[in-house]
């Protein structure tokens, strides 16, 4: 039933050993409950989060790979009723031939619908489209005592709330109904402008209110006038364009080397980015999967940085303090020279789901470091700028933030916990985000 097994986030930098079992009816996942022996039991989906909350050391993780069945869907409605392991890779290969897109998707199409309710995740429209919880309709939980409830936005709301962003310590999943959403064909139509520094990048990104979908890259390691420089994307669903088909990708499978990745490799290569990028803007179709989605091309891309692995710093701060914060978390990023290839700005809308979702209505910055001497520093430097500005960080990503900044960044907690204390009143939910923030406080 289970199998020992050392599992590590996203990130490669956290680990742990727990006895996973992978079960295909709902009827294993309370077989799972029953047989717990004390153990506390955790559900993880394809482990795409990067720190530790799809992890459980010393105890049971519910793999959900094999509970992956798209149980039902109605073609008027667009509403789907799935297991928990569907990936959104396998949604976007059926239903995007037949003209339907799951409305909110992160930047992987392996994360898995489970995994997106557990994070509550955004995606580059959430400033329209808000969370991929407020698309809910109903699911089933399974809860420690063996019961499945069905919870909604107006069914148990308060078990709904602490469920969804709730990083699967209310129950399992068992399944998700939601509503899916037309698109006029398979692709988008993009526009890249690059833009020279950070004023212009926000501007750019305010203007871009109209667009279905905006982000912008940002090159974190330019200093002086060309602080902020970057390049900003917006799309909007293309009508047509029915023969295109997403590009291949190449697999690179291998752990550089750490002494590769350093300030002026990584300055370097977001230069020639930066620069390959048209001053007037270039604007094309491209396929959903490849607009959605464009680090899947590169397989295993998370060992680029090297054994030690590495970190995603997300935050979110409100738009009345966004300037001032992301220019004070650039400048103490690029003044470490932290190399970080990946740094990504986005504006959210007010809209989540759970007590515990990541959005607010402001800037999202997400920025990758590799994990060496001084990351842990800086990380709790630029949480410190987040919590001064009033904003918070994404659990999904992260590995380091402490128990204070934790519980200064979500104030909604208290909900959480009272909600997670009757779902579960015996503390058998846990994993190793829970016991190092102390989320449920048991
Ligand atoms: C390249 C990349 C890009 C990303 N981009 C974005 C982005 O744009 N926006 C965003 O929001 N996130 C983003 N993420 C983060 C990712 O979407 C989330 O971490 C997501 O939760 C991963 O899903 P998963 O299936 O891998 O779940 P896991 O990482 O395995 O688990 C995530 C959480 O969900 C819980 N969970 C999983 N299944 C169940 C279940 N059946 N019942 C109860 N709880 C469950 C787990 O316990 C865990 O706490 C990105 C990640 C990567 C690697």
């Amino acid at each position: 039933m289970y199998r020992e097994m050392t599992l590590s986030g996203w990130g490669r930098v956290r680990s742990g050993n727990a006895l996973v079992a992978r079960p295909e009816r709902v009827r294993d996942v309370y077989r799972l409950f029953e047989t717990a022996g004390g153990r506390q039991i955790c559900a993880r989906g394809a482990g795409r989060s990067y720190g530790d909350c799809g992890l459980n050391s010393g105890g049971i993780l519910a793999h959900t790979e094999r509970l992956a069945r798209i149980l039902s869907f109605n073609e008027q409605s667009g509403e789907i009723a799935c297991e928990p392991g569907v990936t959104f890779e396998r949604l976007l290969r059926v239903f995007v031939p037949l003209g339907w897109l799951v409305p909110v998707s992160p930047g992987t199409a392996f994360a898995t619908i489970g995994g997106a309710v557990g994070n509550d995740v955004h995606g580059k429209n959430h400033e329209h489209t808000g969370s991929f919880g407020q698309h809910i309709l109903e699911m089933d939980v399974m809860t420690p005592d063996g019961s499945t409830h069905t919870i909604g936005p107006r069914r148990r709301p308060e078990w709904f709330r602490a469920t969804v962003g709730g990083i699967g310590l209310t129950g399992v999943l068992t399944r998700i109904v939601f509503r899916m959403m037309r698109v006029p064909g398979p692709c988008v139509l993009v526009t890249r402008k690059r833009v020279d520094d950070l004023d212009s990048l926000f501007s750019g990104l305010e203007n871009a209110g109209g667009a279905a979908y905006s982000v912008a890259w940002i090159d974190a390691l330019a200093r002086g006038k060309f602080r902020g420089r970057g390049i900003l994307e917006t799309a909007d669903p293309l009508a047509g364009a029915h023969g295109m088909a997403r590009k291949p990708g190449p697999a690179i499978a291998m752990d550089f080397p750490n002494f590769a990745l350093n300030r002026l490799s990584v300055a370097a290569f977001n230069a020639v980015y930066f620069h390959k990028a048209s001053p007037i803007g270039r604007t094309a179709p491209c396929h959903y999967g490849d607009f959605l989605y464009p680090l899947d091309r590169i397989g295993n891309w998370n060992r680029i940085y090297g054994r030690r692995g590495f970190h995603q710093f997300q935050c979110v701060v409100p738009y009345t303090e966004g300037f001032r914060a992301i220019s004070s978390l650039l400048e103490e990023i690029a003044a470490r020279g932290a190399a970080s290839f990946l740094a990504v700005l986005k504006r959210m809308g007010p809209q989540r789901a759970g007590y515990l979702s990541f959005p607010m209505d402001g800037y999202t910055l997400a920025v990758d470091f590799p994990n060496q001497a001084g990351t842990a520093a800086l990380h709790s430097r630029l949480a410190r700028v987040v919590t001064d500005h009033g904003g918070r960080n994404y659990l999904a990503k992260d590995a380091l933030l402490s128990r204070g900044d934790f519980e200064r960044m979500y104030p909604e907690l208290h909900s959480f916990r009272d909600a997670a204390a009757q779902m579960d009143p015996d503390g058998q939910m846990g994993s190793d985000i829970d016991r190092r923030l102390g989320i449920r406080q048991r």
